[in-house]
C-alpha cells in the first residue's frame, strides 16, 4: 500500500505538464512517505498524452490514465480515484493554478483525523465575474448541503481512502464533488491555499459551460427549482379566488355587472389550478430523482471496539 496518490485531471495541458511533474515529485519527495501521481488523460489532442508518457519514463511513480475521450474533469478525477492504491488521495488541477507546494497543509490535516480536507484559495486570481458567480454558488450549496465551507470549488483537496472508496461506489451521473463528499462525511477541514492566474493556454470552461454547470449543479443536487412551480399556483389560485370574491360581492350586493372582471378572476384561478396541478407532478419526478440517484441513504464509517 502507498501513502499518498495525487490525481491529476489533464485535458489539454502540454505546456504546464513537466513543471507540474517536477513541483509535484519535489513537494511529494520532500514528505518523505511514498507516493504515485496518476495523471488522466481526459482525451487530449494537444500532444499532452506525449508528454505524459514521457514522464511517465523518467519515474515509475507517475502513471498515466488514458480514457476513451473527452468526459471531463469531474469523470476524469473518479477515473483516477478509482485506479488510485493511497491511504491519502488528493486532487490537483493540471494548470498550475493551484500550487503543488500547498499539498503538505492538506495533508497535515488528514493527518490529524480529518476525513476530507478542501483548499480554500486566498486572493483568488480568477475573472471578476467568475468570483462574483462562485460566491452566489457557495452560499447556495452551503443552504442546500449544511456542509460549511468558503470555496467548495477548489479543486485542491485531500481524502482519506474510506471516503474515496465510498465514492467509488455512487453510481448517480447528476454530480458535484462537494456534494458527494458532504453526503459521505461531516469530518471537513479547510485549509488557506494560494492561487496563481492561468498561465497557459485558456479555462477549459467557457461562459455556456459554465452556466451549464451552475445549472447542473442546481438541478442536479435538489429539487428546489421544481417546488417552486406549485407554490406559484398556490399564489395565483388565491389571487383568482380573491378577486372572484370581489366581483361577486359588487355583483349580488351592489348589482352591478362586471364581466370582465369576472374572466380575468376565472383566469387566475384556473392557471392556479393548473400550476397547482403540475407543481404536483413535480413533487412526485423530485422524487423519482432522488430514487434513481441511489445515493446511500446512511453510511457507517465503522464500529467501535
Ligand atoms: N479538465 C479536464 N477535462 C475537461 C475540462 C478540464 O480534465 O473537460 C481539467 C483541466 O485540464 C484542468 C482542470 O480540469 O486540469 C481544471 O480546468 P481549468 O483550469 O480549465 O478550469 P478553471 O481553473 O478555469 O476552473
Ligand atoms: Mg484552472
Amino acid at each position: 500500500m502507498l501513502k499518498i496518490s495525487v490525481v491529476v485531471p489533464v485535458f489539454n495541458e502540454r505546456d504546464t505538464l513537466a513543471e507540474l511533474g517536477t513541483r509535484l515529485l519535489r513537494t511529494l519527495e520532500e514528505t518523505g512517505d511514498s507516493f504515485e501521481i496518476i495523471l488522466v488523460d481526459d482525451g487530449s489532442s494537444d500532444g499532452s498524452l506525449e508528454e505524459m508518457k514521457r514522464l511517465r519514463a523518467q519515474d515509475s511513480r507517475i502513471r498515466v490514465l488514458q480514457l476513451a475521450r473527452n468526459f471531463g474533469q469531474v469523470p476524469a478525477l473518479y477515473a483516477g480515484f478509482s485506479a488510485a492504491r493511497g491511504d491519502y488521495i488528493l486532487m490537483i488541477d493540471a494548470d498550475l493554478q493551484n500550487y503543488p507546494e500547498d499539498i503538505p497543509k492538506l495533508l497535515e490535516k488528514l493527518e490529524e483525523g480529518y476525513d476530507v480536507v478542501s483548499g480554500w484559495r486566498q486572493a483568488r486570481k480568477d475573472s471578476l465575474f467568475r468570483r462574483w458567480a462562485s460566491r452566489l454558488l457557495n452560499r447556495w450549496i452551503a443552504r442546500i448541503t449544511r456542509l460549511p465551507l468558503h470555496d467548495y470549488g477548489c479543486s485542491l483537496k485531500g481524502f482519506r481512502r474510506e471516503i474515496v472508496e465510498h465514492m467509488n461506489t455512487l453510481t448517480h451521473r447528476c454530480r458535484y464533488l462537494p456534494v458527494d463528499v458532504a453526503c459521505l462525511s461531516g469530518n471537513v477541514a479547510e485549509v488557506e491555499v494560494r492561487h496563481s492566474p492561468r498561465e497557459k493556454g485558456p479555462s477549459k470552461y467557457n461562459l455556456f459551460k459554465l452556466i451549464r454547470v451552475a445549472i447542473d449543479l442546481l438541478t442536479g443536487i435538489t429539487s428546489a427549482p421544481l417546488q417552486f412551480i406549485g407554490v406559484v399556483g398556490w399564489l395565483f389560485a388565491l389571487i383568482g379566488f380573491g378577486m372572484g370574491l370581489r366581483v361577486f360581492i359588487i355583483r349580488f350586493i351592489l348589482g352591478d355587472n362586471l364581466g370582465l372582471e369576472s374572466v380575468v378572476a376565472l383566469f387566475f384561478v384556473l392557471s392556479g389550478v393548473q400550476m397547482i396541478a403540475t407543481g404536483l407532478m413535480c413533487e412526485y419526478i423530485g422524487r423519482i430523482f432522488i430514487e434513481v440517484q441511489q445515493k446511500p441513504y446512511f453510511v457507517i464509517r465503522k464500529e467501535l471496539e
